[in-house]
């Protein structure tokens, strides 16, 4: 691993932090000394991805369960969802908006409603039939690779990447699939978990969000901007936000925890990250 090259950044300053036994499998997980991120290196191989996810029949959510579980956090995706397509409306060049990793498709829904042309692409069974469900139209039931992507060469004015960028080994060729479908001036809207955040420096190894091989990349802003760069892109808009569990709000001492965590997100520091890049 000394010497090995960092995925986002690529520079050669990746080392060793700690193993992470999941199961019966174990994943070395890395830190970059130059961009701050970490990752999961070597990537988990496609059989040890097989092993664990026919283990869990994982990504299977019906829509009433992702309804449930997303009430359960505060703010839930609505919230989120208001304020990502309110923002690329005044980003974006047009209207012409996919959503890759679409789920139920809360923020499918929501762009509808403001005025874009979605097109959604989910692989899931479960999350593409919540989706039909709930926005009353179908995603394409696919991942997004070489078939639609031909298809939608320079074809969009927006991208959105919800919680997806973090369970993806090959980044280039994710972003490289993102270029092609957008126009030129095009923005990618992304949100992943923060690994520079307030939280997860508290949490260190035991953050909530290393969970390989389910999640393999734990960006830090510099890491995602020097991904972004690397395909063309420049950023135009930052924020982080932060969302905790309902039931915990009640608790004491967790009015002055989410307190600190709400303020962390005024210092860029919130739980996750929200960037916009343009495409150059
Ligand atoms: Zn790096």
């Amino acid at each position: 691993m000394q010497g090995d090259s960092c995925p986002f950044c690529r520079a050669a300053h990746v080392r060793f932090w700690f193993t992470m036994a999941v199961e019966e499998q174990s994943f070395k997980i890395a830190r970059c000394m130059a961009c701050g991120s970490a990752m999961v290196l070597p990537r988990p191989s496609q059989q040890e991805m097989d092993h664990y996810y026919q283990a869990h029949s994982y990504g299977d959510p019906t829509l009433e369960l992702s309804l449930a579980l997303d009430k359960s956090h505060f703010p839930d995706s609505s919230v989120d969802a208001k304020r990502i397509i309110q923002r690329l409306k005044a980003l974006a060049p047009g209207k012409r908006f996919m959503d890759i990793g679409a789920g139920v498709g809360f923020f499918s829904r929501e762009a509808n409603s403001q005025g874009f042309e979605v097109t959604a692409v989910e692989p899931n069974p479960n999350s593409a039939a919540g989706f039909a469900a709930l926005v009353g139209d179908s995603p394409l039931q696919m991942l997004l690779s070489g078939d639609i992507v031909d298809q939608y060469v320079q074809s969009q004015d927006v991208v959105l990447l919800s919680q997806v960028l973090e369970h993806i080994c090959d980044v280039d060729g994710m972003l490289g699939a993102l270029s092609s479908v957008l126009a030129t001036g095009g923005i990618a809207a992304i949100a992943v978990p923060h690994f520079g955040s307030f939280l997860s420096r508290l949490q260190g190894k035991k953050d909530m969000y290393i969970s390989p091989p389910e999640h393999v990349n734990y960006f830090s802003l510099a890491g995602l901007d020097a991904l972004f760069d690397r395909h063309g892109f420049e950023r135009v808009g930052f924020t982080t936000v932060t969302k905790v569990p309902r039931r915990s709000i009640g608790l004491v001492p967790w009015p002055l925890v989410y307190g600190i965590l709400k303020l962390s997100e005024y210092f860029g520091k919130g739980m996750i990250i929200n960037a916009y890049y343009r495409k150059r």
